[in-house]
């Protein structure tokens, strides 16, 4: 994997599909921290290919929520930057292009299957919850090209699908240690694109053309890394360092949702509370600070670690929530 690069520059990269909380609040915060005390660059992404979940006003309000809590960026949608555009939307001459790269090198087929189909080819068709059936691989030798499987889908849209070896891929995650993921065992052959670039490639093509050395997100997308290992060797790209932090859960597991309570940051800042009241809180979930202190990203720097992160899962308890945020 990649050497740590002189100055890491890291990203910021929330889809407008839904208001910032406090679950993603924490995830974004830490993943400007480790960015920050290493002296490195962070960029704005909007990932906004997510088309009918994507909320027109979403990324206006997701920049001016960043900034009210102190974030700042180097590159990004309204800074402009040398590796723009920072919005994906933007950049889909890219990713078409190293669609036809993974298509002349054979490691992507045309799939006609419906989701209906690939569950019926299935006879356990139990999935990760979050991912769906896994793909059988049903159409990896049913069309001699791509002109073969649009006569078959007879209009209908095709997808491309990586054909993903029986194999794990292994990384260094710089938070969970030693990781390890069989992607055939997981999702299968995984969809790159269906009618636009699939999250997978979009994001191999945006974190490769940008430079960027250091993803940290939510533990939520740590089999999408096997996936996306896979990628960055087929298109001959180097990989950048991956830290996956657990998620925000409420008292009863559950990822914090709306079931939770109201935890946009937008609502916060209406009802007149301070933002280092809600740094304050991402402080102290990570032991950086003192439980109901109040603090600037910038005041957290000096103590902050990765290695030191806690790795279990933040419960945010309701009653508690509603004692410091009122
Ligand atoms: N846009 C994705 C999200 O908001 C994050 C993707 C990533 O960090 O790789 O869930
Ligand atoms: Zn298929």
């Amino acid at each position: 994997m990649s050497a740590p690069a002189a100055t890491p520059r890291g990203r910021l990269a929330p889809s407008p599909t839904g208001a910032l909380h406090l679950g993603n609040l924490r995830t974004f915060a830490l993943a400007w921290l480790s960015i920050r005390s290493r002296g490195g660059s962070v960029v704005l992404r909007i990932e906004d290919l997510d088309g009918p979940r994507v909320k027109p006003e979403a990324t206006a309000q997701l920049v001016a929520d960043l900034r009210w809590l102190g974030f700042d960026w180097e590159e990004g949608p309204d800074v402009g930057g040398p590796r723009g555009p920072y919005v994906q939307t933007e950049r889909r001459p890219l990713y078409t292009a190293a669609l036809e790269r993974l298509r002349e090198s054979g490691a992507v087929y045309p799939c006609t299957c419906s989701r209906r189909e690939i569950e019926a080819a299935l006879s356990a068709p139990n999935g990760p919850a979050d991912e769906g059936a896994r793909y059988p691989g049903s159409c990896s030798a049913r069309f001699a090209d791509e002109a073969a499987a649009r006569a078959a889908a007879g209009g209908r849209e095709i997808a491309w699908r990586f054909r993903a070896p029986h194999e794990e891929q292994h990384w260094e995650d710089l938070v969970r240690g030693s990781s390890a993921h069989d992607v055939q065992a997981g999702v299968g052959d995984f969809v790159v694109w269906r009618g636009d670039a699939a999250y997978q490639l979009a994001v191999v093509v945006d974190d490769a053309a940008m430079a960027i050395d250091e993803v940290l997100r939510g533990d939520d997308l740590f089999t999408s890394t096997a996936r996306q290992l896979l990628l960055y060797r087929a298109l001959g790209w180097r990989p950048p360092r991956f830290a996956h932090v657990p998620l925000v859960v409420g008292t009863d597991g559950r990822r914090l949702a709306k079931r939770h309570g109201d935890t946009r940051i937008a609502r916060y800042r209406e009802a007149g509370i301070a933002p280092e009241r809600l740094i304050g809180w991402v402080g102290s979930s990570c032991g950086l600070s003192a439980r109901g202190s109040e603090r600037t990203l910038r005041e957290l720097l000096p103590r902050f670690s990765l290695e030191a992160l806690p790795r279990e899962r933040v419960v945010l308890d309701e009653r508690e929530h509603e004692r410091w945020f009122r």
